[in-house]
């Protein structure tokens, strides 16, 4: 492929012989040349980690692409969503990314055309020399018979602002009581340990208000998932929340009835009050329109790059290895994409490694109580060509010190998001 210096210099000067300036995204750099065009899809955690690296290396025209007027992060929103905090500790102005430079879209991607290189919103069709797509994640309601007809009764809230109709579920259980539902899908799906998470503060500020029922935590699963974090997350649910949580491992849930307020399971009728059920999970329809994947998009490791496109990068839950689905690994993966396209538009030849390549790391945070967390660290190399092998760290029984480093993680990744 001819380097994309060359290419873009030789179309500037083609234009300006006659007299016609197209400089389709408008930002030409002080020697006159056009930017080379990267349009990053999704200002979530990957798409935020692209950002901020590429508008650091100012090799880019950087278009950011989100519908959503701010940011609101998922890890650490349960203790929004038991009542603990309010909602803005989590949630972070875009402002930073326009004053740095990035041109914000506030819309949502409809199509990509990559035979064009063009992303196509409501309003817009965006030329891109790159695309950097990081959406996150759709759930697959198909698996539960009568879901979608009940979604706005069943909030999900693993996505930024659904935490809010998951908290009036839990506002409502707490003061009137009877059986709250939270279900876990068999993984891949966003942040395995957070159904037990939630579970595990709705169950304490359950003891702490005197509400009469319990919590069903329904597990499509043999024990919790991933498998490093079934111990810890079993001891802290045994020793604290014996007479709030009732585990039911290896059930599926088959379908739902709200006029009854019944879920269909492999084990049975179980009538709820509120349910939380988190549905399994895949990437954007706007993967597959693409061709990029059917369940995840397929990428190549360590480079991220789609297997069917060069010019197109996708980091983030969205993408379908098997590291872990963390908001860690998609800003680490943004970070090292953007660094890659700031090499490539400098026309420096990619490093083609033979041996083991670290990938970005995974930080993941369960909280058992609302003062004590269990750390989860997965750490990930890979040999091209290989499957990458993965290393869980986990704490062996949750503690004050991980909660106080949760939230302190928490502020420095928003910070390098968006401070
Ligand atoms: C309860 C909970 C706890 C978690 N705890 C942790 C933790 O402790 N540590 C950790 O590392 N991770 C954690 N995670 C996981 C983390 O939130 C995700 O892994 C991370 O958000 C993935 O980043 P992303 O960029 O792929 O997606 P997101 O952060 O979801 O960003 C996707 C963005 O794309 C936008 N978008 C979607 N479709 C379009 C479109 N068509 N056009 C334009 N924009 C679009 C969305 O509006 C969104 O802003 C947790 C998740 C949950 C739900």
């Amino acid at each position: 492929m001819q380097p994309i210096h060359q290419l873009r210099r030789r179309q500037w000067l083609q234009s300006t012989a006659m007299g016609v300036v197209v400089l389709t995204s408008g930002c030409a750099s002080l020697s006159g040349v056009a930017k080379p065009r990267v349009v990053v899809v999704g200002g979530g955690w990957g798409g935020l980690g692209v950002v901020r690296g590429l508008l650091a290396a100012g090799a880019a025209d950087v278009t950011l692409i989100e519908p959503n007027e701010s940011f609101m992060s998922c890890p650490l929103s349960a203790h929004y969503i038991v009542g603990l905090q309010p909602a803005s500790d989590f949630q972070r102005s875009y402002v930073r990314v326009d004053q740095l430079g990035a041109r914000r879209i506030r819309e949502r991607v409809l199509e990509i055309d990559r035979a064009k290189q063009m992303v196509v919103t409501g309003t817009q069709r965006l030329p891109y020399d790159f695309l950097v797509l990081s959406p996150g994640v759709d759930y697959m309601e198909d698996g539960i018979q009568g879901y979608a007809e009940a979604r706005s009764q069943l909030p999900v809230g693993f996505r930024a602002f659904e935490q809010m109709a998951v908290r009036k579920q839990v506002d409502e259980f707490l003061v009137n009581g009877g059986n709250f539902v939270i279900s876990a899908p068999k993984p891949p799906y966003r942040c395995p340990p957070a159904p037990y998470e939630r579970a595990f503060l709705i169950a304490e500020q359950m003891k702490q208000r005197g509400t009469k029922g319990k919590i069903l935590l329904i597990d499509a699963n043999p024990n919790p998932m991933p498998m490093p974090i079934a111990q810890p997350i079993l001891k802290g649910m045994k020793s604290l929340y014996a007479n709030q949580i009732e585990y039911l491992p290896d059930t599926s849930i088959d379908a739902v009835d709200m006029g009854k307020r019944q879920l269909v399971t492999s084990s049975g009728a179980v009538p709820f009050a509120h349910a939380n059920l988190v549905l399994p999970m895949r990437a954007p329809a706007l993967i597959r329109q693409a061709g990029l994947g059917e369940r995840w998009a397929n990428v190549k490791l360590p480079s991220f790059q789609s297997q069917v496109d060069d010019r197109v990068y996708v980091i983030g839950d969205s993408q379908g290895s098997p590291l872990p689905k963390s908001g860690h690994v998609a800003f680490g993966s943004g970070r090292q994409v953007a660094e890659a396209i700031a090499e490539r538009i400098a026309g420096k030849s990619p490093v083609n490694p033979t041996g083991a390549v670290d990938l970005p790391l995974g930080i993941c945070w369960a909280n058992v109580t609302h003062k004590e967390a269990i750390n989860i660290n997965v750490s990930a190399t890979v040999v091209p060509g290989e499957a990458p092998k993965l290393k869980f760290s986990v704490d062996p029984e949750h503690n004050a010190r991980s909660a106080t480093a949760a939230m302190s993680w928490g502020n420095g990744m928003w910070k390098a998001m968006l401070g």
